[in-house]
């Protein structure tokens, strides 16, 4: 059976297919736009985030099975229709938990400490040592927002720098899980009026979209912080930026963005703000870790 990789995951992954039997496709250097005329005869493909599997792939993929995403996100696959076709559509959303939770520790460290702020300036001859007084973690409440996979791990990791850690979500924890992560929990406003820094990590669905809007970060504390390394569209985006050019906002570091690539925005005017380029799982183990998941995966449910 013959497995597509149209984009790169770990070798480790691709050994693997190949060592339980199966003929592997390397699509990594096919235009995307192309990818539809190489997949009539493949029983499974195997994606990252950058290639669309939208209805017309499906259609000419005829002989699909399985399409195995390493990673977490499916906005770039439509699950219903492949489903539709029989298709299974499998992800690895562990995988790379660790990988996003540690980005976010350094972003709240990069916004807190302004770390990427004194590089830039450095970088242009200056030597910012008053304007990068900053302020520390310990001792602060972390708000996460969603505690699943990913605000579990943020958890463990900010009680390390003893953050007090209270939590919203739409499922409760039970006491133990709760106890054992040290966390507590409050309904969304509470949670918004009492946390120094708050950190994003929900899906984006109808009920999530704009969570972080004008109306809940004018009711954040002064100062507050923000972070979304969960997907764009979460944070208004325009609200932010009016919040953090007033003063009302300390910081705030996105990772993720309503329209990705973000290649022009208003907030690059911005020094209290941290940007990265959707690199929460962008970590070597992360990738490997998904590149073999979904690689087992894959191989087991075309074995079935
Ligand atoms: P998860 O499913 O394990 O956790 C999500 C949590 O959000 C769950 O506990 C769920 O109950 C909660 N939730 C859902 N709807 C909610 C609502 N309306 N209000 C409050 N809580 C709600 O997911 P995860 O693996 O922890 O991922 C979290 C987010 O991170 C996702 O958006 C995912 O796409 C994103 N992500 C980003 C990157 C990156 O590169 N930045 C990488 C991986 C995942």
């Amino acid at each position: 059976m013959k497995v597509g990789i149209c984009d790169p995951i770990a070798q480790e992954g691709v050994e693997y297919l190949k060592k339980e039997g199966f003929e592997v496709i390397d699509l990594t250097g096919v235009p995307k736009d192309e990818l539809p005329k190489h997949v009539g005869d493949l029983d499974a493909i195997i994606i990252r985030s950058a290639t669309k599997v939208r209805k017309e792939f499906i259609d000419a993929a005829k002989n699909l099975k399985v399409i195995g995403r390493a990673g977490v996100g499916l906005d770039n696959v439509d699950v219903e229709y492949a489903k539709s076709k029989g298709i299974k559509v499998l992800n690895t959303p562990g995988a790379t938990s660790i990988s996003v939770a540690e980005l976010v520790i350094g972003l709240i460290l990069a916004v807190m400490r302004k770390i990427a702020y004194a590089d830039r300036e450095m970088r242009h001859g200056k030597w910012p040592k008053k304007k990068c007084k900053g302020i520390e973690m310990y001792g602060k409440t972390l708000g996460i927002i969603g505690i699943g996979r990913i605000g579990r791990e943020v958890a463990k990791r900010a009680r390390a720098f003893g953050m007090k850690i209270i939590y919203y979500d739409v499922f409760k924890l039970d006491d133990r899980t709760a106890n054992e992560l040290g966390v507590e929990y409050r309904d969304l406003d509470d949670l918004i009026g009492e946390a120094d820094v708050i950190t994003l990590h929900v899906p984006l669905l109808p009920e999530t979209k704009h969570m972080i809007n004008a109306e809940r970060i004018a009711k954040m504390k002064d100062g507050a912080i923000v972070i979304n390394a969960a997907r764009g569209g979460v944070v208004d985006e325009d609200a932010l930026y009016e919040a953090l050019k007033s003063g009302k906002l300390y910081g705030a570091a996105l990772d993720v963005y309503e329209h990705e690539p973000l290649k022009e925005s208003k907030l690059f005017e911005l020094d209290n703000i941290v940007l990265t380029p959707h690199i929460g799982a962008q970590a070597k183990e992360g990738q490997t870790r998904a590149g073999i998941e979904i690689a087992q995966k894959v191989a087991e449910a075309l074995k079935s």
